[in-house]
């Protein structure tokens, strides 16, 4: 636990009190409003961030050079994105991160790749997943995209005519048009079987692609969202 304590030699009245306990403090945020000896008012802000634990300061206590005013509980850093915590926004390296193992969530949500978490959160988030999924009575289903929901080509006289054919650009890996003709039914397989199972799409196709492919065939994001792996998502 860390003590934050006043560091002004200065007595100061201490007026509306903003900082919350279990909160979590950012640097420069407003603790309190200090009221010094001619009723000047300005913003104390925190030198330091951190979830608060216990505040000293109650409105019209006087403080003078080591009051405490507050403790804290120092960031973990137990979630981050590529290089930044994403709870309190610092710069994370190796060294800062927490030495239990941090792992990619990747497994759990391929969307995410570039989240890392801890060990215990990554499993606390399964089981937390799993349970809903029980709640709601419901299974994980993972699909395929190639010769199973779409079949693709890149020649435009793949197919015999037909206006079921979808025209596509891309520029990854190669610059190329991609002729794709969705399997019959495919959108009322999905509705139907909705209710029952979570779709994943699990495709060794690189994620411009899947991306691509999965906006064709659902394009408000009602079956799939981010629920999408690709070969580009390394699974570890
Ligand atoms: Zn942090």
């Amino acid at each position: 636990m860390n003590q934050l304590k006043f560091d002004s030699y200065n007595f100061v009245q201490v007026g509306k009190v903003i900082a919350h306990t279990d909160k979590f403090l950012v640097e420069n945020e407003i603790i309190f409003i200090m009221i010094g000896s001619t009723g000047q008012q300005q913003p104390f802000v925190s030198p330091v961030s951190g979830v608060v634990t216990k505040i000293y300061v109650h409105e019209n206590d006087i403080l003078s050079y080591g009051s405490l005013i507050l403790e804290y509980q120092e960031c973990s850093h137990a979630v981050i994105y590529k290089d930044l915590c994403a709870v309190c926004g610092k710069k994370v390296d190796k060294t800062l991160e927490p030495s239990n193992s941090m792992q990619k969530v990747t497994a759990i949500e391929p969307a995410f790749s570039c989240v890392k978490t801890t060990r215990e959160r990554a499993i606390k988030y399964d089981s937390d997943e799993r349970n809903l999924l029980l709640r709601r009575r419901k299974l994980h289903l993972l699909i395929d995209l190639d010769q199973t929901l779409v079949h693709t080509s890149n020649s435009p006289n793949h197919y015999p005519s037909s206006d079921d054919i979808i025209s596509f650009y891309l520029d990854h890996p190669v610059a190329q048009t991609l002729y794709t003709k969705l399997r019959p039914g495919v959108k009322e397989f999905l509705a139907n079987l909705q209710s029952y199972y979570v779709f994943h799409i699990v495709t060794f196709g690189d994620r411009p692609y899947a991306d691509a492919i999965v906006k064709l065939i659902d394009p408000k994001g009602t079956f799939f969202s981010h629920r999408i792996l690709s070969r580009d998502d390394s699974i570890s």
